[in-house]
């Protein structure tokens, strides 16, 4: 396995000798530079090397795996066969998937391919009849396909990339039985490139399985966050959330904002609180219908709403410009996923500003985030719920040391 570590090796599009219109796309989304995974992958990719990446959200790596294959496709058509597809792309949420094949429909525009895109929660009968002519590339979340693929409806003969796209959600997510059922049905032999942010044993494991001599490109480590991102906690009790959700949102700096929340009914309780202060709001999470959550992403993408509430599931990986705060109204349990949300804001270069609300019972919890990104997040006190969360700790050390007193006082009588 040949390990690329930082090293660029890439300066700019034009030397990679792109198709003339892909090239021209990516001028028009006014991408001058290649990203470090894009340097360091698409170059590889273009001669048909199988890859492991491993790179943080935001890294660029939808490009990174779609210029390639546009370029290859574009290069050389091939009459595809009913239900046949030329290229898969797995990855775990509707959201992830339609912006995938939006970014694809984007950089293939004036090739003649086909995309398009499956996924669960809407009606299958659109899907079936896209998929008669065969695809050039199909966008896919492993749940319906498995279906479509079950029903005859997805055929792989003439396959030729697989992408594993989020790799490490797919497991968090419980769908790596699926996203192995899939690749049961996948011919052998074809270019296969997995993206994950992390590598936990049983991706290890898929890798070794599915990937062939892979060029290994590791841009960033899990355990680093975006350095543009401006990274604050809040220290508070639980009863001051709302207020000061209120006073933030007061300030207009607090332009376009991301809200983590612990659960689906948390997040409609959130939405509730805001909406009464006047202020727009959507949220999207596993139990609105897709329509709804297609329309809450929208809206805030476009500006109309100008705060989001999400849950962790939701929202990974989702790519939303302009996000100038993210707030963590919970911090969340996993602490990889704090890197996750975080990443949400200051994408693509840009500035942006995290806020953790932190509780007395979070403390452990914060730590745990701090231990993984070896870093110490500033707890700022210029907020006016804020606890000194020393005097907590010094106080329950002290309750502690009592306990143990007395206890050493108990065992000591009964000698
Ligand atoms: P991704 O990690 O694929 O979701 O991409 C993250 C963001 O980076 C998206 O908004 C892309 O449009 C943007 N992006 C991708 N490649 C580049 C590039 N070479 N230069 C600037 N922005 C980019």
């Amino acid at each position: 396995m040949l390990l690329i570590g930082a090293m660029t090796i890439l300066k700019d599009f034009n030397s990679l000798k792109l198709l003339p219109s892909i090239l021209e796309q990516v001028e028009k989304k006014g991408y001058t530079t290649p990203t470090p995974i894009q340097a360091q992958s698409i170059p590889h990719l273009l001669k048909g090397r199988d890859l492991l990446g491993i790179a943080k959200t935001g890294s660029g790596k939808t490009a990174a795996f779609s210029i390639p294959i546009l370029d290859r496709f574009g290069r050389k058509n091939v009459v595809l066969k009913p239900n046949q597809v030329r290229s898969l792309i797995l990855t775990p949420t509707r959201e992830l998937a339609t912006q995938i094949e939006k970014n694809i429909t984007t950089y293939g525009e004036g090739l003649e391919l086909s995309s398009k895109v499956v996924f669960g929660g809407v009606g299958r009968q659109p899907q079936i009849k896209a998929l008669e002519g065969g695809l050039d590339v199909l966008v896919a979340t492993p749940g319906r396909l498995l279906d479509l693929i079950n029903c005859g409806h997805v055929g792989f003969e003439q396959l030729e990339v697989f992408v594993l796209d989020e790799a490490d959600m797919m497991l968090d997510m419980g769908f790596l039985k699926d996203v192995k059922s899939v690749i049961s049905f996948l011919p052998i032999k074809n270019q296969t490139l997995l993206f994950s942010a992390t590598m936990p044993p049983a991706i290890e494991k898929l890798s070794k399985e599915l990937l062939i001599n892979p060029i290994k490109v590791k841009v960033d480590l899990e355990t680093s966050t975006v350095d543009t991102v401006i990274q604050k906690v809040y220290a508070l009790e639980k009863k001051n959330k709302n207020e000061l959700l209120e006073t933030m949102l007061a300030d207009s700096a607090y332009s376009s904002v991301l809200i983590f929340c612990k659960t689906k009914l948390g997040g409609d309780i959130i939405v509730q609180h805001i909406e009464n202060m006047s202020v727009s709001c959507a949220a999207i999470h596993s139990n609105k219908s897709q329509r709804e959550r297609d329309e809450a992403l929208n809206s805030f993408r476009e500006g109309e709403v100008r705060v989001l509430v999400a849950t962790d599931v939701a929202a990974r990986g989702i790519d939303i410009k302009n996000v100038s705060h993210v707030i963590n109204y919970n911090l969340p349990e996993d602490p990889t996923n704090y890197i996750h949300r975080i990443g949400r804001t200051g994408r693509a270069g840009q500035s942006g500003v995290a806020i953790s609300f932190c509780v007395p019972s979070e403390i452990a919890r914060l730590g745990t985030i701090e231990k993984l990104i070896d870093q110490k997040i500033e707890i700022d006190a210029d907020q006016p719920f804020h606890v000194d969360f020393s005097s907590i700790t010094s106080a329950s050390k002290k309750k502690k040391n009592a306990k143990g007193m007395k206890a050493k006082k108990a065992k000591g009588r009964r000698f």
